[in-house]
């Protein structure tokens, strides 16, 4: 945890990355203002809010583990490349949801809100339409607000890492 900028085995890390996950190092790095901006700018406050944020990016540790990374990183320069990626990121919220099935004996009333307001504020096409105001799909890099809520929420209920297999499905299905 940082604020400002931190030094990290993936470049010098800062504020407008917001949190991420270094493959190199694997380590996770949260600038701490992100923390604000997801409260006070997109209204998605909450510890489990940020409970979520922790789990998404360690979900991408779990793929790096699983050699599920590399075999999208490959995919790098492909003009469908965009769309490995909101399926690893889809993944990632699945992992999520995962990891909160299995701690459903520490969570609170509402931490599960908690964490699908802050889905879905950071989604692709919210956040597209907060900066751009307008919403362009190809550039999708981690799918809709409503993608991240439901995978989100399909780890949550399903508790089996087999159900999480964002890649076999046709990319309009997802
Ligand atoms: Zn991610």
């Amino acid at each position: 945890m940082f604020r400002s900028k931190y030094p990290t085995a993936c470049g010098v890390g800062d504020a407008r990355m917001g949190p991420f996950y270094c493959p190199a190092d694997r380590k996770v790095y949260i600038d701490l203002s992100f923390y604000d901006s997801l409260e006070q700018e997109f209204s998605a406050p909450g510890d489990f809010a940020q409970a979520y944020v922790i789990a998404h990016e360690v979900g991408h540790h779990v793929q790096n583990l699983l050699g599920i990374s590399e075999q999208v990183s490959a995919k790098r320069g492909q003009p469908d490349y965009n769309e490995y990626s909101v399926r690893l990121e889809l993944q990632a919220d699945y992992l999520a949801g995962l990891w909160a099935h299995h701690n459903k004996h520490y969570l609170e009333r509402g931490d599960i809100e908690e964490a699908m307001q802050a889905a879905n504020q950071i989604g692709d096409d919210a956040i597209q339409s907060r900066t751009q105001g307008k919403i362009s799909p190809h550039a999708f890099t981690h799918g809709t607000s409503e993608q991240r809520m439901r995978w989100f929420n399909r780890g949550l209920k399903s508790g089996r890492i087999e159900d999480g297999d964002t890649f076999e499905q046709p990319y309009s299905s997802l």
